[in-house]
């Protein structure tokens, strides 16, 4: 077998993995990454961008008072308790730092807003400038990576951990040229380690085996994630004796159409205009049946209670609120706009005056300050009365996979006694334990950079 020889190990290009390879080539180490696809990235490179940090510069130029701590406690409630809460604190607390660097470092640029998502009881949700994309961190990271001579093993998939014989992982056993979506013929290569192996190989979100044995009820709910999702290294790992937690924790996104394939062109709308500004009625009765910012878990468990795909609205005022276009999902007609309240009815088959009064109640809520369901109403939420109205159908897809590898705070992968497994590292989707069992929206990219650089910075002592 061919074997190629390095000093730190990553498996998995996404913002995780090559957090892990910054920080292990900035210590002038010889760092290899792999990566089973032909291009880099994974649900990384698809992801919106946005990242979560308390405390910073745009946050006081806008008002808003947070903290670490209050950030922590946020994702502790998500997470029901069941978060590692030594991780949580790691991440919150250097949530700023990772911030900072993506601009200062990387290059990312950020919108002049801060957003609030879901569960978080203060605004701290960063979106890149321009474009909802995960792109500009991918390219800045790429980029510096590639000016500190890391190498790039694309269509590389890694299929076994290899230990010496003290149980020490010292590197991979790998195929390539893999492809995808067929089958090629394909050597073995083994790739050594003489340090460490950072494994960031991400969530298993599409892995359909995966998920419906951990979940019968998710047999027919799509996903948001790439197809290349999957769990096949935790099964790897496990067989080394790595331990997995939560595995039962999958979260469904809210704010996706089932009009379209994966991620798609709606959650645009669903996230970042229905859920802070707008509302989403029971199509069958025309009312409000959650807050609409609440965590993502139980606004998608309320959404899957009423059977069927519910309708997401909102006005004029609120698409326009932060200049997110709206071009793309109108053109799939996944969200479609009317000029009347009473034409969105008919279109839906809501009944009209029970959705007009669900609007009117709403709207004496939001100048009142006061929601029937206690949504936390954003300071810029006005009531829903500007033509043209807009709406979606909205039901729920299977979006981040928060079980995985049990890590301890040096992202040291553990056995089922909790003993580190020498030699090997894990951050980002494919490790446990963060946010136990619900995400909010934006932490996992803060979660992916920070810990993705624990698991470097360990994996190269
Ligand atoms: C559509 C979408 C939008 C999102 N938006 C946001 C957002 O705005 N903010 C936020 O905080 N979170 C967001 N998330 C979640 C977040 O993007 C992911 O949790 C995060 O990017 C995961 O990063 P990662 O590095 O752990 O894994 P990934 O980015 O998925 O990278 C893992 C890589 O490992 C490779 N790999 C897997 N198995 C093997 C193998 N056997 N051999 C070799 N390589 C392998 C994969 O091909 C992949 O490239 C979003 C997720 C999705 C799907």
């Amino acid at each position: 077998m061919k074997e190629e020889i390095c000093d730190v190990l990553v498996i998995g290009t996404g913002f995780a993995g090559l957090s892990a390879a910054y920080v292990a080539a900035n210590r002038g180490l010889e760092v290899f990454v792999l990566e089973k696809m032909g291009t880099p990235g994974g649900n990384s490179r698809i992801s919106d961008g946005g990242i979560a940090a308390p405390n910073t510069d745009l946050q006081k130029k806008n008002g808003i008072e947070d903290s670490p701590a209050l950030m922590a406690e946020d994702m502790l409630k998500a997470g029901k308790g069941r978060n590692d809460s030594a991780l949580v604190n790691i991440v919150a607390q250097n949530a700023k730092d990772v911030f900072t660097w993506t601009r200062e470092t990387l290059g990312v640029e950020y919108e002049d807003r801060v957003d609030l998502f879901g569960g978080h009881s203060a605004p701290r949700s960063y979106a890149p400038k321009g474009t909802l994309s995960g792109r500009p961190l991918l390219q800045g990271l790429l980029k510096r990576l590639k000016r500190n001579n890391v190498r790039f093993f694309y269509k590389t998939y890694v299929q076994a951990f290899v230990q010496d014989e003290r149980k020490r992982v010292v590197g991979v056993e790998a195929l390539y040229p893999y492809h995808f979506t067929k089958e090629v013929e394909t050597s073995k290569i083994f790739f050594r380690a003489r340090k460490g192996v950072a494994l960031c190989s991400g969530g298993f979100g599409a892995d359909k085996t995966l998920k419906t044995s951990l979940d019968a009820k998710l047999q027919n709910i799509s996903t948001t994630n790439k197809p290349s999702s999957t769990g096949e290294l935790l099964k790897a790992a496990q067989k080394i004796g790595a331990k997995l937690q939560d595995m039962d924790c999958i979260q469904l996104a809210p704010w996706a159409s089932p009009d379209e394939n994966g991620m798609g062109a709606g959650p645009l709308f669903g996230d970042y205009i229905v859920l802070p500004y707008g509302i989403v009625v029971d199509r069958k009765t025309g009312k409000r049946f959650t807050d609409e910012l609440a965590d993502r878990d139980t606004v998608a468990q309320a959404i899957l209670d009423r059977k069927e795909p519910t309708i997401g609205i909102a006005d004029d005022q609120a698409v326009k609120r932060d200049g997110l276009s709206l071009e793309k999902a109108l053109k799939k007609q996944v969200v479609r706009a009317f000029d009347s309240v009473e034409t969105l009815a008919k279109h839906y088959n809501v009944d009209y005056g029970s959705l007009a009064k669900t609007i009117e109640i709403t709207n004496q809520g939001i100048k009142n300050g006061k929601d029937a369901f206690k949504k936390s109403l954003s300071k810029r939420a006005t009531p829903i009365e500007v033509a043209p109205f807009y709406a979606m159908r909205m039901w729920p897809k299977v979006h981040h996979t928060m079980g995985g590898l049990a890590i301890d705070t040096k992202a040291r992968v553990l056995d089922k006694q909790n003993t580190p497994i020498e030699g090997l590292f894990a951050a980002g989707e494919a490790a446990a334990g963060v946010h136990g069992a619900g995400r909010l929206g934006s932490c996992a990219i803060t979660d992916c950079l920070v810990m993705g650089r624990v698991a470097g910075k360990n994996a190269s002592l």
